[in-house]
């Protein structure tokens, strides 16, 4: 058994993304979080917009910035 854990390095750096890429809620300035196991969204902390559903977190974020579903 070695401490070698690559799964362990790929969850720090996913959330990593989901708290500190985001930028604020395009329509109240809110933090958005990132949501969905096989389909991610991004949703707002404060007012609950969201985006629609991705299968990439990457497209997800871009369309929260973008204020697409
Ligand atoms: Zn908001």
């Amino acid at each position: 058994m070695t401490c070698h854990s690559d799964k362990e390095v790929s969850t720090v750096a996913n959330k990593d993304i989901s708290e500190h890429m985001l930028k604020p809620c395009p329509f109240c300035g809110g933090q958005g979080y990132i949501t969905g196991r096989r389909y991610i969204r991004v949703v707002c902390k404060k007012c609950g917009a969201e985006t629609g559903v991705h299968e990439l977190t990457s497209s997800a974020i871009a369309a929260w910035e973008r204020r697409e579903g």
